[in-house]
Parts: C-alpha cells; structure tokens; sequence
C-alpha cells in the first residue's frame, strides 16, 4: 500500500485500526522530519502471507478459512508478533497490529521487528479438535515464513498456549527436531517462560501504578475500571488491586459489573473459569458495559479490543489516566479529545509491553536452553519496564509532546537508526 493510497477514512467515519496506526506513524514521522521515502517505506508492511485453510470439521463437512501473517519490519531482527482467532480479523486489521508491535519491540529495545497474524474464525464455534487442525495449517502453509530466526509468533486473542504447543509442535515436525524457540507463551513444559501468562497484565499494572503516582501522588487508594477480562485483563485487575487500587468495575464481551466498594478480583477469576464471563457474579450488580468507559474512576484500562474509545465517547470519559492493556483502543480522534480534557493516557507499545518483554526472555532462555526461575524473570520485566516509562514520561516532558507522540518518535527513531546503518540493498 502507497501513502498515496492509504486509507484516510471520510469526514464522520469511524477509524479503523489501519487509519490510526497511519495516523500516529505520520504524526512522529513529521515531529523527527522524516523524509517522504523512508515514511513511505515505514507505513508499508515489509511481507504479507494471505492464507487458504481448509478445514474437516467433526461431522466430516469441509469449509475453508482464511489467516494473514504481516512482517511489517525486520531492520532490527525477526519479526515477532500474536496470532489472533477471531471473527473481526482482516488484513488491514492485521497490517496495523503488525506497525504496532514495531514500534513497540523498538521502544522497548528488544531486537526484533513488527508482525501479526490471525485467522478470522470464531474459535467458540469449534470443537477443541477442530481449533487444533484450523491452528496446525494455518502454521504449516506459513512454515517457510516463521521461526525462531525469522519470526515468532505469540498468543493474541483467541489464542492461548495450548494453540502455541501446537504450532510448536508443527513447526518442530516440519523441520524433524525439537524448535522450542519457534514460537513463546508456550506451556512451561514445552519450554516456556515463566512469569510469561502475566506478563502483559504485570506490565500494565506496573505502568499504571508509575502514572497513577505521577497523576495523584500514589495508586494506592485510586479507583479504577477495566474493559475486558480475559489474559490481559483478570491479571490487570489483580495486580492492580493487589497494588492498593480499588478495582469497581470489569466488563468482557457479555456483559458488565460493578460494586463502589471494589470487587474481589481472585473471586471474580474463579466464576470466569467456571462460567466463561463476568455475568452472573454474585459478588457485583450488572451494568451496562458502554457504561463503564465513563465512570467517575481515576484510573481507565482498555484490555479488550481496538477503537473502543473514540470520537463519539471520548467526551464522556472521566478518567484522569488511560492505561491501554489492548492494542489500539484509543482512535486518533478520541486522543486529541482526551488530550484536550487533559486525561493522560499512556499509549499501548509502552503499557502493554510486558508479553513481548517476557516473549523475548523466553525466547533467549529455549535458544540457550537454560531457564531462568520466576523472580530473576519479573525482576527483569519490571526493570525493562520501568526504565522505558521514565525514558517515555521524560521525552514527553522534555519536547512537550503526548506519552503516545513521544513513544512512537523513540521508537520510529530506533527503526530508522537500523535502515541508516544497514543501507539500502541492492
Ligand atoms: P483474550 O481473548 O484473552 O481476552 C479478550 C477479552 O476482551 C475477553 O474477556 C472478551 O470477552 C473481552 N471483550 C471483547 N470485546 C469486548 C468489548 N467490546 N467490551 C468488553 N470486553 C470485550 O485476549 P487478550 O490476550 O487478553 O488480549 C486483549 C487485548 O490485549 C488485545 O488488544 C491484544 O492484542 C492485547 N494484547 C495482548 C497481549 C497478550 O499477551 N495476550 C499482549 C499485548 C497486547
């Protein structure tokens, strides 16, 4: 895709994840003077895999799928990068959550580049058989693509490590050996990392603790709401209210609860694995989701899905700090609104950051295979980190500009420090 056709949605139409992820790359590529070329080579995916997957289902029936797997840079090493199940995934879709995980792999100073894939599917409409063979071809026509030397995928929504034993496990067929660095959020006896389920959510509740500090003077005692429940989620909750964080009301996709007081979190957790929502818990009344974005808390994290926050709700956000646990979840529109309202938020590649830091652990531990124990794990997290919220919070302070502007700039900048020294072939 050119910049000259990228897509600039029409006056009142909703922004789609591409439109933002162009948005915001323009922004910094204008706030560091970005020559034309190298922008357009920014805004435009380095490969994209469009894939069929055919499918046998249960009762024998065959239907086709299709999975997307973008590169969008590899100036600084192999791609890296979630697999999404999920019936809203399209290649642009796909495309933006690619640039995204550039910039953050870049800001966090991990030597990867950006990638995404996804299958649009709706993984609770099939058997777990059905998700393995759906997981297994989707993993099998891409074999010549990923791998622990050219891109590593992760699990995103939908997915989780179970789907990760099995693309590790294709892959390992493939190539007639054992490639545990194939993919990370793999189960523990596969060679995962430990610490790497909480790590996103770890990661977002540290960060939102650090603004909270910086908004108020301490998280402790703050009131907070969280949009989604799942991986991010329930562990963002938790480890925010083990924090001293009130947390008063969660949603998911089905539904919204509430209680003033603050909700018991592990409560919560345990009717989730048991029923698979948030609806019906005993321990909190039923809202209205829509709702929630805009309850008077001092602290908002979206850990659900994109463009939740946009033009048509951002006024009534009441928030004082957005933590964004989901990836893109706040359009450019809504950004510019919340600015304005000075309601910080703290941008995506740096707030959930956590996964891919504790990705490239793993990673780093099944190449050597000598792995490390729980605590030098999260120690390491938490510094990585922490210093790039300080390393943010200050460029933001310094050039007076947005967490988000001056994330993408210290990322952006990164990126194109490694196409200077690596030149142009041929
Ligand atoms: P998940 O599938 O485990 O959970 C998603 C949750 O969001 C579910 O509770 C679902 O019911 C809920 N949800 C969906 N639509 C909703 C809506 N409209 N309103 C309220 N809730 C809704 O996925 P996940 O892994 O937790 O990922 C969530 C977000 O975090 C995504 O944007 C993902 O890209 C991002 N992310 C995930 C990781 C990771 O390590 N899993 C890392 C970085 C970023």
């Amino acid at each position: 895709m050119s910049l000259a056709t990228s897509p600039v949605p029409v006056a009142g139409a909703a922004e789609t994840p591409l439109h933002v992820a162009h948005r915001q790359l323009a922004t910094a590529a204008e706030r560091i003077g970005l020559d034309a070329g190298t922008h357009r080579m920014l805004a435009t995916p380095r490969r994209e895999m469009t894939v069929s997957i055919p499918l046998r289902h249960d009762d024998g029936h065959l239907s086709v799928l299709t999975g997307h797997r973008v590169q969008h840079n590899l100036s600084r090493g192999p791609a890296k990068g979630g697999v999404r199940f999920s019936p809203h995934v399209d290649l642009d879709e796909v495309r933006a959550l690619a640039m995204w995980m550039t910039w953050k792999c870049a800001l966090l100073d991990l030597p990867y580049g950006g990638a995404k894939g996804g299958v649009t599917v709706i993984p609770e409409a099939h058997s777990v058989g059905e998700l393995e063979r759906i997981t297994r071809r989707y993993t099998s026509e891409l074999a010549d693509f990923i791998g622990p030397e050219r891109d590593i995928p992760a699990p995103d929504i939908g997915t989780d490590e179970r789907t990760m034993a099995w693309m590790m496990d294709t892959m390992s067929v493939a190539r007639g050996m054992a490639v545990p660095g194939a993919v990370t959020g793999k189960p523990i006896s596969l060679g995962g990392s430990h610490g790497r389920a909480d790590a996103t959510s770890l990661g977002v509740a540290r960060i939102a603790v650090a603004a909270l500090a910086e908004a108020r003077g301490s998280a402790s005692g703050a009131t907070a709401a969280v949009q989604g429940f799942g991986k991010v989620g329930r562990g963002a909750a938790r480890f925010l209210a083990e924090a001293g964080v009130r947390v008063e009301a969660v949603s998911d996709q089905y539904g919204a609860v509430r209680r003033d007081s603050g909700i018991d979190i592990p409560a919560l957790e345990k009717h989730v694995s048991v029923t698979g929502s948030v609806v019906g818990f005993a321990g909190a009344d039923p809202f209205d989701g829509e709702e929630l974005l805009r309850l008077d808390v001092d602290l908002l994290t979206p850990c659900a899905v994109e463009g939740v926050l946009h033009a048509g709700n951002a006024h009534g956000v009441r928030a004082r700090v957005v933590v964004e646990g989901a990836n893109g979840p706040t359009t450019t529109a809504a950004d510019r609104i919340l600015h304005d309202h000075g309601v910080v938020v703290v941008p995506d590649i740096l707030a959930n950051a956590g996964g891919v830091v504790v990705s490239y652990f793993e990673w780093v531990q099944a190449n050597q295979a000598y792995w490390w124990s729980r605590e030098t794990v999260e120690s390491r997290l938490l510094s990585r980190m922490l210093d790039a919220w300080h390393a943010v919070s200050s460029a933001a302070r310094t050039a007076d500009h947005t967490l988000r502007d001056a994330a993408t700039v210290l990322a952006v900048e990164r990126v194109v420090e490694a196409h200077r020294v690596r030149g142009l072939y041929p």
